[in-house]
């Protein structure tokens, strides 16, 4: 059956999407999730960090089957509560900075928005992203993603104006400093950038993942960001936090930027903010965002209704389950025991992360990037019942992204699954 449906799936899927396994989901609850062929896999991808609550979470399914009875589209024509009453509930969740939001569909067409936010606001052209960094695949935010080169390969020409700075991954740093003995020079290069390619006055918006995500896993120094922080403001720059992979309790507080000490002045939020269900949204200051005048921007399916009633119930069940606090727990314990872990694994290069997102570099001997380790560890871990995905420039990142609402024991299991599979290669 499996087969099957794999070999239909050739004739009239494009090969241009890549699926991450060969498993065909018959259903899934929770942390798990049960292939056709009957067995049962521990989804630590969450689909690719979006299943906040785990598949199925009961409240959000009685969310969508109650909005479902009552509206299930507006696109725009008609007010409704949802979407309101969602709105209100990241005011209080985000940074102080951000007061108003305009929904969307997808993380990408969130950045679309930031940027073009950013651009309409300060009637500048320039964009800063980092290296490395992954901000979706539309026109405009492939301009500003380089976690690999392929990705671009075939669509240039892109959008012009669009300058990287080397983002802080720590443990291969591109401008030669040693981890944890630094003092940001990845900043300095900024700051020469502004003095050799491009003014600061004509530049818009800085965007920058807080933890960086798809480009390998790697946490900033808070110093990074501070310093980040205040070069914007200085010079007139709008600050973009891409919280898409990082916010709603990724990395254990409502969203990364917190961590930093940072208020960004636009924010973008996709993934995990509606459990599964297609959300996505840019959140700015109410002095920002009522110069973007009417018109300005627009959707037909952003902020649609079941997905709002979705996201709604995603908030509140972290909130009643105190899953922020399950998050810290359970990454702690995870990353400690990792660490110990690596000790006796020459393979391992780097164990790092921020909440639920924890990456475990592998490398060859040489200390060069070793993919093809990781690609048995993940098929190993897959025969043993645990899915997981990589991530970074040469996919020699393993990376456990379990649902917020992972337990203790969920991570015991898959850390168990996992060391296995490493020790047996
Ligand atoms: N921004 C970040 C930080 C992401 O991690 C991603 C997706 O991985 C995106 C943007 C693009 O999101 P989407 O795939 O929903 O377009």
């Amino acid at each position: 059956m499996s087969s099957d449906l794999i070999e239909r799936s050739k004739k009239v899927l494009t090969p241009a999407l890549v699926f991450h396994t060969d498993i065909v989901a018959k259903r899934a609850e929770g942390v798990y999730v049960e292939g056709a062929d009957g067995k049962r896999y521990m989804d630590f991808s969450s689909g690719l960090a979006t299943t906040s609550l785990g598949h199925c979470h009961p409240a959000v399914v009685k969310a969508i089957k109650e909005q479902a009875e009552k509206l299930i589209h507006s696109g725009c024509i008609f007010h409704f509560d949802t979407v309101i009453d969602l709105a209100e509930k990241l005011a209080e969740k985000t940074p102080d900075t951000i007061e108003k939001f305009f929904f969307s569909n997808s993380g990408a067409e969130a950045v679309e928005g930031a940027i073009k936010l950013a651009r309409y606001i300060t009637g500048r052209p320039g964009i800063v992203a980092f290296t490395g960094a992954f901000h979706g695949r539309t026109t405009g935010a492939l301009s500003l993603t380089t976690s690999a080169a392929k990705y671009k390969r075939g669509y240039r020409p892109l959008l012009p104006a669009v300058l990287h700075s080397p983002y802080p991954h720590c443990y291969r740093c591109s401008v030669g400093q040693e981890q944890g003995n630094c003092s940001t020079e990845c900043l300095d290069y900024l700051e020469l950038m502004l003095r050799q390619q491009i003014t600061p006055e004509e530049v818009a918006c800085v965007i920058v993942e807080p933890v960086l995500g798809e480009g390998g896993y790697a946490v900033p120094p808070k110093e990074f960001m501070t310093r980040l922080r205040e070069l914007c403001t200085t010079h007139g720059i709008l600050l973009i936090a891409d919280e898409v992979q990082t916010g709603i309790g990724r990395t254990g507080t409502w969203f990364a930027s917190e961590q930093f000490g940072i208020s960004p002045d636009i924010i973008t939020i996709a993934k995990g903010i509606a459990s599964g269900m297609p959300l996505s949204c840019v959140g700015a200051s109410r002095e920002i965002m009522d110069r973007w005048l009417p018109g300005a921007h627009g959707t037909t399916f952003g902020g649609n209704p079941l997905s709002c009633a979705a996201a709604c119930a995603t908030i509140d069940t972290i909130e009643k389950d105190n899953l922020l606090d399950n998050v810290k727990e359970v990454s702690a314990y995870a990353l400690e025991r990792l660490r110990a872990f690596k000790e006796g694994i020459s393979s391992i290069g780097d164990v790092r992360g921020l909440g639920f997102m924890i990456g475990i570099e592998f490398i060859k001997e040489d200390g060069e990037p070793a993919p093809e380790l990781v690609e048995k560890i993940m098929e190993s871990c897959k025969d043993a019942g645990l899915v997981l995905v990589e991530c970074g420039m040469d996919k020699n990142v393993v990376r456990l992204m379990p649902p917020l609402i992972a337990t203790r024991e969920n991570m015991e299991e898959a850390l168990t699954i996992f060391e296995g599979a490493v020790s047996s290669l």
